[in-house]
């Protein structure tokens, strides 16, 4: 049966002694919150970070934002899935609204990504979602099915054990606008079922999608109740550890 899980995405923001006294805070949270905890817990940190946090954590899992679409060479200011991997990370997160938008990051680029960094043995936490435009003109199922599609259907049943999907809607994003439940519920249930077309029921059962927008203490118990959000993907609230184990003990 998949996993509940709750994963932080701290973005550009804290210094490294920062972040290392924030990941000891959730990491000391959740060793003391022991077996009461009813879902893993995620840290999405700068790359600048990964090492050291890395040395402050026992009981979290640690992400990078982003990885290279390149193995290695010349590209320089990069930062490759390899090198992810050898600071003790064991997630990276992929595809980010931010990262699409801002970086013109493309499926394509997405899909040579997510095969770098299954190769080097990370699990993806894989961002979709629509923009305010396509939620108002309707496009938004296809426009989800395409990220999906275009970039990661090309994995095998065995591989995709590795994958987490989180749907993320643009417009929710640091904007203070969560999609509703029931909103957020319609696309994941449309997301499993594309998996399940795709793979099968099993790996549609196994495969752990999250919520991501706007996700706070308030509201994450409601988004966690429907049957097919299985945990969050955390921004602003993820940047203070009493806000962040708010929504870590929603479940
Ligand atoms: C995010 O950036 O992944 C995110 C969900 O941000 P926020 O929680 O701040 O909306």
């Amino acid at each position: 049966m998949r996993k509940n899980i709750v994963a932080g995405n701290w973005k550009m923001n804290t210094t490294v002694a920062e972040g290392v006294k924030l990941a000891h805070e959730v990491n000391q949270a959740v060793v003391a919150a022991g077996d009461s905890l009813k879902c893993d817990v995620i840290i999405g940190v700068p790359f600048t970070h990964l090492t050291a946090v890395a040395g402050h954590i026992s009981a979290i899992g640690l992400a990078a934002e982003n990885c290279a679409d390149h193995l290695s060479g010349a590209y320089t200011g990069e930062v490759s899935a390899p090198m992810v991997a050898s600071t003790g990370a064991t997630h990276v997160i992929l595809g980010h609204s931010e990262r699409r938008e801002y970086y013109h990051e493309t499926n394509e680029m997405l899909k040579t990504k997510v095969d770098l960094a299954l190769e080097a043995g990370l699990k993806v936490i894989f961002c979709c979602g629509e923009s305010l435009a396509q939620r108002k003109d309707g496009s938004y199922f296809d426009v989800i099915k395409a990220e999906l599609v275009e970039s990661l259907f090309h994995l095998s049943a065995d591989q995709f054990k590795n994958i987490v999907i989180a749907y993320e809607p643009i417009w929710a994003i640091g904007t203070g606008e969560t999609a509703t439940s029931d909103q957020a519920q319609e696309i994941h249930a449309f997301i499993r079922g594309l998996l399940a077309d795709k793979y099968g029921k099993d790996v549609a059962n196994d495969t752990t999608i999250l919520y991501g927008g706007s996700c706070k203490p308030s509201n994450a118990p409601e988004l966690f109740a429907k049957p097919d959000i299985d945990g969050g993907l955390i921004g602003g609230a993820s940047l203070k550890a009493d806000s962040f184990m708010g929504i870590v003990t929603a479940f």
